[in-house]
């Protein structure tokens, strides 16, 4: 079974489509990925559904801003 899954994420700060491959094997991972056009942090937070075999990504700018 492959568990690497391609997903693509819109950035946060600049709206540019990013591409990622997010490794699921290791369970849920929190983590920063850099914006390959705006060179800024995107906060990735991944969770994969044992129950529904998929994974929910949410994915933030991080930036400490609350509306
Ligand atoms: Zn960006």
């Amino acid at each position: 079974m492959i568990n690497v899954k391609s997903r693509t994420v819109i950035c946060p700060h600049c709206g540019h489509h990013t591409h990622l491959d997010l490794d699921v094997s290791n369970g849920d991972q929190d983590y920063y990925e850099e914006c390959t056009n705006c060179c800024q942090e995107i906060h990735i937070k991944t969770h994969f559904d044992e129950v529904k075999r998929a994974i929910d990504i949410a994915f933030d700018a991080d930036d400490e801003q609350f509306y």
